[in-house]
C-alpha cells in the first residue's frame, strides 16, 4: 500500500487564513440605519440573520465515485442577461485520490467556517478575535469526480469550477503581458466560506452577520514550509440578493479578474512597514466593506500622517483592480451589465454612474475622501459617497481607461495592461517614501507610465484633465 502524501492544501495553516479576517475586514463599523428610513432596498455585503438568507450550495456528488482524466469542464457564466453553461478546456488533475489542482491554483478548500467576536466601539475602531470554539477545522480539499461530466449550476462543484476557471484565466492573461514581473504567487480558493461576526455594539446590544455577495483576495506570506500564496475567497450569495437579480458574483468574469488585479499589485508592491498593501494580511474585496468606510467622525482618522497615504493607496488599489479586470476582459463595454450595485457605476467604460452622476475627482470629492468634509448622502448601493476606496475606483476607473485607450490607439488590451504594470512598478517606488503618497501623486505615476508608451498624449489629456481637477499634480503632469 502506497503511502499517500498529505494533500498540499491541508498543510496550509488554516489558522493563518483565519487571522486574515481578524486583522482586516473584521471591524464591522456598519452605518446602520433604521430600515424604515430607507427609500430603497440595499443589500449589504454582510447580512443579518445568518443562515436563513443563505443560498447555500452543497456538493452534487458527495460520494465522488469516479476518477477520470479531465480535459474539459463546464462552467456557468453571466452574459449580462442570464447565466449560461459553457464548456471550457481544463488542464490539471482530478479524482477522489488527488487534489483538484490546475496550473496556478494549488487547491480549493471546502467547508471553511469561522466565527469572530467583535466589539463595535463608538469611534468605529473595532476589535475582533477568532472564537476558536465556534470555528471548524474540518476543511477538505476539493476533488473533481466526474471526468468531463457536468455539474448543475446550483452545486458547490460548479461554484468552485467556475471561480477556478476565471482565476486561471486571469493568470493566463497576466502571463501574456510582455515585461511582467515573474514569480507571481500561486493561489488557493476558499469557495463559500461561512464567516460569522458576532458584534457587540457600544450600547451593549449584539448583532450577528455573515459575509455574503462578495469576493476577496488576501495573500499569505511565505513561511519555512510553504511559499507565499494568494487566497481567493468566494462568498455565498444571499437569497434576497438572488431573488432581486438571479446571478452569483462568481459567474461574472470581471469579479475574479478584479480580485486577481489585487494579486498583481500585491506582487509589485514590496513589503513596507507603514503601508499595508504589502502587509500580506489585507483583505481586498470587489464590493465595499461597510467596516472600511470612514468613521462618522470623518476628521478623526485622516488627519494623521500615516492614515492619509494608506487611504490613498487603498483607493488606487481598487482602481487598479478594476482596470486590470477591464483589460483582462479585452476592454469590452458593459462587463458588469446586470450586476446589482456594480452595473454602470463600476463599469470602466461608462462615463456616468447608474444614477447619472459623472465620474471623476473634483476637489469636493477629494476633500471627502481625504477626510476634510463629510460623505455624500447615501443614494443606494454602488453610488459613490466618496468615503470608501471602491468609490475611488468608480471615480477614476473610466477616466483612466479612456485616457489609456486614447493615448494608445494602436495597442490591444494586453498592450494596455502592460501600462498598468509599469504603473505598478512606479507605485512600488513611490510607496518607499510613504509621506509622498497621495491620490494625486499616485495618479501622477500613472500619467508617467502612459507617457513612456506614448509621449504625445496632449489630445488624450484634454478629457482626462477635466475629470481630475481635484488632483492638481496629476493635472499638471498631463500635457496641455
Ligand atoms: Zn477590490
Amino acid at each position: 500500500m502506497l503511502h499517500r502524501q498529505k494533500p498540499f492544501i491541508q498543510m496550509i495553516q488554516v489558522g493563518t487564513i483565519m487571522t486574515l479576517f481578524a486583522n482586516s475586514g473584521c471591524n464591522p463599523f456598519v452605518k446602520m440605519k433604521n430600515p424604515t428610513e430607507k427609500k430603497y432596498e440595499v443589500i449589504l455585503p454582510r447580512e443579518t440573520s445568518p443562515s436563513p438568507d443563505l443560498r447555500w450550495l452543497v456538493k452534487e456528488d458527495p460520494a465522488c465515485v469516479s476518477s477520470e482524466v479531465v480535459s474539459e469542464i463546464t462552467i456557468y457564466e453571466w452574459n449580462g442577461h442570464q447565466t449560461v453553461a459553457k464548456k471550457v478546456p481544463f488542464i490539471g488533475h482530478a479524482g477522489p485520490d488527488k487534489e483538484f489542482v490546475s496550473t496556478s491554483i494549488v487547491g480549493s478548500l471546502l467547508g471553511y467556517k469561522s466565527t469572530y467576536n467583535c466589539k463595535n466601539s463608538q469611534s468605529g475602531a473595532d476589535d475582533c478575535t477568532l472564537d476558536k470554539s465556534k470555528s471548524s477545522s474540518d476543511e477538505t480539499p476539493f476533488a473533481m469526480c466526474r471526468g468531463n461530466g457536468t455539474y448543475g449550476r446550483d452545486s458547490l462543484e460548479s461554484l468552485t469550477l467556475t471561480a477556478q476557471y476565471y482565476t486561471e484565466d486571469a493568470y493566463r492573461f497576466y502571463d501574456s503581458i510582455q515585461g511582467r514581473l515573474s514569480g507571481i504567487a500561486k493561489a488557493i480558493l476558499i469557495p463559500q466560506p461561512l464567516v460569522n461576526r458576532h458584534v457587540t455594539k457600544a450600547d451593549g446590544t449584539t448583532r450577528d452577520s455573515i459575509d455574503v455577495n462578495n469576493a476577496s483576495f488576501a495573500s499569505i506570506p511565505a513561511t519555512a514550509t510553504q511559499p507565499k500564496l494568494g487566497v481567493f475567497f468566494i462568498f455565498p450569495t444571499s437569497l434576497k440578493a438572488f431573488a432581486k437579480s438571479p446571478l452569483n458574483l462568481w459567474e461574472v468574469p470581471f469579479v475574479m479578474r478584479h480580485e486577481f488585479g489585487h494579486h498583481v499589485l500585491n506582487h509589485y508592491v514590496k513589503k513596507n512597514e507603514s503601508l499595508s498593501i504589502a502587509n500580506d494580511m489585507s483583505l481586498e474585496s470587489i464590493m465595499p466593506e461597510p467596516s472600511r468606510k470612514h468613521p462618522d467622525q470623518y476628521t478623526l482618522s485622516l488627519t494623521s500622517a500615516t492614515a492619509a497615504p494608506q487611504f490613498a493607496l487603498d483607493g488606487i488599489n481598487e482602481t487598479f483592480a478594476d482596470l486590470f479586470a477591464y483589460f483582462a476582459g479585452n476592454g469590452a463595454k458593459g462587463q458588469l451589465a446586470g450586476v446589482r450595485c456594480l452595473d454602470v457605476t463600476r463599469d470602466p467604460s461608462s462615463e456616468v454612474t447608474a444614477k447619472g452622476h459623472p465620474k471623476g475627482l473634483d476637489k469636493a470629492r477629494v476633500d471627502i475622501y481625504e477626510g476634510r468634509s463629510p460623505a455624500l448622502t447615501d443614494e443606494g448601493c454602488g453610488e459613490p459617497q466618496f468615503d470608501d476606496e471602491h468609490d475611488i475606483a468608480t471615480a477614476l476607473g473610466q477616466p483612466i481607461a479612456a485616457f489609456i485607450e486614447g493615448a494608445t490607439p494602436n495597442l490591444d488590451a494586453v498592450g494596455r495592461a502592460q501600462i498598468l504594470l509599469t504603473w505598478a512598478t512606479k507605485i512600488n517606488a513611490l510607496v518607499g517614501t510613504p509621506s509622498n503618497v497621495s491620490l494625486d501623486t499616485l495618479i501622477v505615476e500613472m500619467v508617467k507610465a502612459v507617457k513612456l508608451k506614448n509621449p504625445l498624449i496632449a489630445a488624450s489629456c484634454v478629457k482626462f484633465k477635466a475629470a481630475i481637477t481635484g488632483l492638481p499634480k496629476a493635472f499638471d503632469a498631463c500635457a496641455d
